[in-house]
């Protein structure tokens, strides 16, 4: 592993942009589709403006954001690729998004006629529309499907919006139930073409179904979870899907003491020290992101060793029972990254929190310094 140790810094998340690329590309070609490249929640925690730019030189096609502000944050970082923005408030005020040439997921007949109405002069806004077909959450319910359609046709004939793209989600339940729902979709997509939309953009799958399920690839996959090198799919790592995390999250061991047997560790005592051993400090907490829920579970590594964290995470700091290991002040723990490097996989940290791994990193909080560094044995 390259040497990571920065003195003076508390912690940091070292983003490996070389492995969004990589994942990006790997992930392209195992599809054979367009790859929508899904940067919400600041790059699910990497950044969404690094993320955005290391998926396109990936071969990205489009990125993905969850909301308008998003997507308007990449516009403001100088990003002129498409964007796609799906989740919207009741009521929202699409005019900035529109003047800026983000392309909106419509879910509701109240929402296109928002979209339509927010164009300024000389801009046609460009739509997806989104079918609800299982998952429950946003999306056009079937029985409203037709009317819908009917509309974005009579408004795409007066060159009021453009209905680039249709689209769902999956529940990832199983093959059965996203092949139903891909079904649902196919119904949507027939309807849509008898009220005369031709829209040349057709999605479903996000990572998992665009690995497992090639069916559910239509033309276009947005690509969350995997272009950040994590694996979404039950049983399979990451280096089973040959993608590489991106993120690699460190901290600077802080202090280190010896102590008696029988020495309580952190809060509540639910640690106590079983033999004469060191103890050292690991300088970040749940206000960062570490998840309390892995108090006396989480593991790290330092200097090539495994540990389990010892006792409560607290807001800033844990502690961990080292040992005999020689472990000094100023040590790099590894908490996780890269498990072909040898770190702990942000699914180990997942498991330990009862969670799944795109909680772990997207949750790493504004106090952790991030910093770009690529992995010189890769490429
Ligand atoms: C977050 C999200 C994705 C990406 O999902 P991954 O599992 O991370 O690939 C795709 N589509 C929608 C609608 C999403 O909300």
């Amino acid at each position: 592993m390259t040497d990571h140790v920065r003195v003076g810094r508390l912690r940091e998340a070292i983003i490996d942009t070389d492995a969004i690329t990589q994942n990006v590309r790997t992930i392209r070609q195992a599809v054979g589709v367009d790859v929508i490249a899904v940067v919400k929640a600041d790059g699910y925690g990497h950044g969404a403006v690094r993320s955005a730019h290391a998926a396109l030189r990936g071969g990205a096609t489009m990125l993905g954001v969850a909301d308008a502000d998003e997507a308007l944050r990449l516009r403001t970082a100088g990003i002129d690729a498409p964007v796609l923005a799906w989740l919207h408030a009741p009521g929202q005020d699409f005019r900035d998004a529109v003047a800026a040439r983000i392309t909106l997921g419509v879910s509701s007949i109240d929402q296109l006629a928002a979209v339509a109405a927010a164009a300024p002069p000389g801009v046609t806004p460009t739509v997806h529309l989104k079918l609800e077909t299982g998952l429950g959450r946003n999306g056009v319910a079937p029985e409203k499907w037709p009317e819908i359609c009917a509309y974005a046709a009579r408004l795409e004939r007066s060159g009021q919006i453009t209905v680039e793209g249709l689209f769902s989600h999956l529940s990832n339940t199983s093959r059965g139930e996203d092949l139903e729902s891909l079904a649902a979709f196919r119904h949507g997509e027939s309807t849509a073409e008898q009220a005369g939309l031709h829209p040349r953009m057709r999605h479903i799958a996000a990572t998992q179904a665009a690995l497992t399920i090639p069916e559910t690839r239509l033309n276009a996959v947005r690509v969350g979870i995997g272009i950040y090198g994590l694996s979404p799919v039950p049983g399979k790592t990451s280096a089973d899907l040959n993608l590489h995390p991106a993120m690699t999250l460190v901290a600077t061991v802080a202090a280190t003491r010896r102590v008696r047997p029988g020495h309580g560790v952190s809060y509540g005592y639910t640690y106590r020290t079983g033999r004469r051993t060191t103890l050292a400090l690991i300088p970040i907490g749940y206000a960062d992101g570490i998840p309390r829920q892995a108090s006396n579970t989480g593991p790290l590594v330092i200097d090539g060793r495994r540990f389990t964290v010892s006792g409560r995470v607290a807001m800033d700091q844990f502690v961990v029972d080292v040992g005999d290991h020689p472990v000094t002040v100023g040590d790099q723990a590894i908490i996780f990254g890269d498990p072909a490097e040898g770190a702990p996989a942000a699914a180990e940290w997942a498991a330990a929190a009862n969670t799944i791994d795109y909680d772990i990193v997207t949750r790493i909080g504004p106090r952790v310094r991030r910093r770009e560094d690529s992995h010189p044995n890769r490429s």
